[in-house]
């Protein structure tokens, strides 16, 4: 028996391989969360803690409340991802203005794409979930909408840690269409996730030049100020026109903040 256990559990080549990938991996993303903050970058000005218990729904175009940010202070959010036609260049945008995001994913894509998913992670970004197929909770039964949601969060889960729980590791969640119901909504509130609204959009959704979208986007946020910004990574207007976007915010004196959650002291650590 004492040999059985000491051949089941002792370092085998295969242990010790994969011990030394995962060393190499945070080594990588370590170099690269090393080469921010950049002078003469946007920057990510302040980690943002989210306690669902304390925000459990927020963003202005669908609820009262949002999320405590000072004047030309914004959350950049992208929903629908991973998107391999699109979303690395989104992620170099950011990675070139050493700017921190929250990406909503998809479960369906994120199953597809795996190393994306864990890419956007290891360069210090935020994953909330977006359930497995993007449809539309308003119109189905309570039951339906409540294993689109598992179903969602646990094919992320499974993507980023190998694990395919439905418990979220981060517990921030958004509605596809922003279409909720009463009891879809409180379902995520008794299970202490954090619904996510937005309080401004680019319209991305509609097909526009990058530079038409670039300039409804910043007058929208000239009026607004500040807030949750809603923006879409698997649409190619707006991955061409995000560099331009976060030239603006650097040009004109807005601030980045990154969301982590409440309970997490590896994504605070990580994010500069
Ligand atoms: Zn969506």
């Amino acid at each position: 028996m004492i040999n059985m256990y000491q051949r089941k559990t002792g370092p085998s080549a295969i242990n010790l391989l994969s011990a030394a990938l995962v060393a190499a991996i945070a080594w990588s993303a370590a170099a690269q969360a090393a080469e921010c903050p950049r002078s003469g970058t946007l920057g990510t000005s302040r980690i943002l803690k989210v306690d669902p218990a304390t925000y459990p729904r927020v963003g202005l175009k669908s609820f009262e409340q949002t999320l405590p940010l000072e004047d030309h202070e914004v959350v950049l959010t992208f929903d629908d991802g991973p998107w391999p036609a699109t979303t690395p260049k989104v992620l170099a945008a950011l990675a070139d203005e050493c700017v921190r995001a929250t990406f909503f994913l998809i479960g369906k894509p994120a199953s597809e794409h795996p190393a994306l998913v864990r890419r956007i992670a290891a360069e210090g970004h935020t994953i909330g979930h977006h359930t497995w197929s993007h449809n539309n909770l308003k119109y189905m039964s309570l039951d339906d909408g409540r294993a689109e949601i598992e179903r969602g969060i646990a094919a992320d889960e499974m993507a980023l840690h190998g694990v395919a729980t439905t418990t979220p590791s981060t517990p921030f969640f958004r509605f596809p269409y922003f279409n909720m119901t009463p009891q879809t909504l409180d379902l995520l509130q008794s299970r202490g996730i954090a619904v996510f609204g937005a309080d401004l959009w680019a319209s991305d959704w509609n097909p526009m030049t990058p530079s038409q979208q670039l300039k409804l986007l910043t007058d929208r946020l000239t009026i607004a100020r500040k807030g949750i910004i809603l923006l879409h990574d698997p649409k190619a207007q707006t991955a061409a026109m995000l560099p331009a976007f976060l030239r603006y915010l650097r040009d004109n004196h807005y601030r980045v903040v990154h969301l982590v959650p409440a309970t997490s002291g590896a994504d605070v650590k990580a994010a500069r």
